[in-house]
């Protein structure tokens, strides 16, 4: 029998992970425990696409319909967006039941030791049954920050702690608000049945956090302090005990092996103030079966899947750690105060865009999908484009550059491109792009 692919942990990458390798053919297992406690995250538009086109049916039921939210930034107040509020239990329980569903064996167990020998993968978890150990012909790892990951190379930005307090109230409009204040920012959701989940975010090293047995107190008055956390907070209490979560961003500089791969926050984990974390989880788990489709298949392959996989995780972590530092450098009251301070120039100061010339493209070899597995192809790199683009509306770009670069003194885009013979309508699109760079 066939050993399966052994997926840890049943969040939204790994979950992402484990329907699109069932699509591809293989027999995978999975093993999850709940997260320990309970949150509310917000989530775009974009996440529900995402979940839907990963294949996620049950999840998506738990996702509520938008409601309002305001942020209070730099002292100005807008409440012209909206997010939608997801309780991550009910989230997490509808990941689980689409796995099962999609013929994933599901394994409700803790996983407390992987070995990884020359010719062999085991995975050793604890259920109420006791301990067990399988064997697997690869491993995904996928729990989240809690994967463990000491003996990897990582980056960190400043370390930085949220601290969730959770309070309960009358039944109420759905809401939420993300506030700053002089060291640090507040999330706050109130759902229709009176919970509301306060969250407060602050730089470890400078925040003087007290104890654990203070820290309810301490979040009560910190949240007092707060004007926009009154609406929160009015007829309601606390209840239980807060709940600390590191959100630190870090990077796995290594996050992919011959028979292993991290996806998700096991491979990079963002700043909770983009509210993009299941984004880039799901952005970095959606690739990783053609990933380990041609570790397994394809051998002589390995290298560039393993390319394919590092580039765009680095580019994932980059790009959403240049749009925390942008975000947070539109907040100017507290400069200087080390939480902002750390964070206005971290991880660098290289725009999130770079504005390209067509004379800077350049024509690569660079690895790409195709049909389940990652291959080699000649792709248009750009310096804001650094891993290529390959197509566009279904038109290969590469040959259209090196055309376009050799044309002739004085010949049109127009009879350029229809020297290469393109259909009609992908060629509109591929002349309006070149016509975007400058080109006539
Ligand atoms: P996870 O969702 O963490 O899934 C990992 C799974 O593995 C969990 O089910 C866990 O229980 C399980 N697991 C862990 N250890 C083991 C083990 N030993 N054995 C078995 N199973 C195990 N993102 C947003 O999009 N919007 C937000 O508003 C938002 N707010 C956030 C606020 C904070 C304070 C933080 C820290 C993060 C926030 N995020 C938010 C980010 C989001 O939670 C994550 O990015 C996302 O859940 C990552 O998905 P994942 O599948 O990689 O990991």
């Amino acid at each position: 029998m066939h050993k399966p692919i052994i997926v840890l942990g049943g969040g939204p990458a790994g979950g992402a992970v484990v329907l699109g390798l069932i699509r591809l053919g293989y027999a995978v297992t999975v093993i999850g425990e709940p997260r320990p406690f309970d949150a509310v995250e917000g989530i775009s538009e974009r996440v529900v696409d995402g979940l839907r086109g990963a294949g996620f049916r049950k999840a998506l039921t738990a996702i509520r319909a938008p409601s309002a939210r305001n942020a209070t930034w730099n002292g100005e107040s807008n409440s012209a967006n909206t997010e939608r509020l997801i309780s991550r239990r009910m989230l997490d329980e509808g990941i689980w039941q689409d796995l099962r569903n999609a013929g994933a064996e599901c394994i409700d167990g803790r996983v407390t030791s992987v070995e990884q020998g020359d010719d062999r993968l085991s995975v050793t978890y604890q259920t109420h049954g006791g301990s067990n150990t399988i064997e697997g012909a690869f491993i995904v790892e996928a729990r989240g920050r809690a994967a463990p990951s000491a003996r990897l190379k990582r980056f960190r930005g400043a370390e930085t702690v949220s601290l969730l307090q959770y309070w309960q109230g009358p039944a109420a409009e759905a809401q939420s608000a993300a506030v700053s204040f002089d060291d640090g920012w507040a999330w706050m959701a109130m759902t229709e049945e009176g919970k509301r989940y306060l969250q407060l975010t602050f730089d470890v090293a400078t925040a003087n956090l007290p104890s654990k047995a203070e820290l309810a107190q301490f979040c009560t008055q910190r949240l007092l302090t707060i004007p926009q956390a009154a609406p929160f907070m009015a007829n309601a209490d606390p209840i239980g005990e807060p709940h600390a979560r590191t959100s630190t961003p870090i990077l796995c500089e290594e996050a992919v092996g011959d028979r292993w791969i991290r996806v998700g926050d096991a491979a990079m984990a963002v700043d909770p103030l983009s509210g993009n974390g299941i984004f880039q989880a799901m952005s970095s788990a959606l690739q990783a079966p053609a990933v380990i489709n041609t570790l397994l298949k394809s051998p002589e392959r390995m290298a560039l899947a393993k390319v394919f996989h590092q580039s765009r995780v680095n580019a994932l972590f980059y790009r959403f750690a240049r749009i925390g530092r942008d975000f947070y450098q539109m907040e100017r009251q507290w400069a200087e105060r080390p939480f902002w301070e750390s964070r206005h120039h971290w991880p660098d100061n290289i725009p999130m865009h770079i504005a390209t010339t067509f004379d800077e493209f350049e024509v690569k070899t660079m690895p790409v999908v195709q049909e389940g597995e990652i291959i080699a192809a000649d792709v248009v790199v750009t310096p804001d484009q650094p891993l290529g683009i390959w197509h566009l509306g279904g038109i290969e770009l590469a040959p259209v550059v090196l055309a376009v670069k050799q044309r002739k003194e004085g010949q049109s885009l127009e009879s350029c491109l229809s020297d290469l013979a393109l259909e009609s309508t992908p060629h509109t699109a591929v002349l309006n792009w070149l016509q975007g760079m400058g080109l006539r």
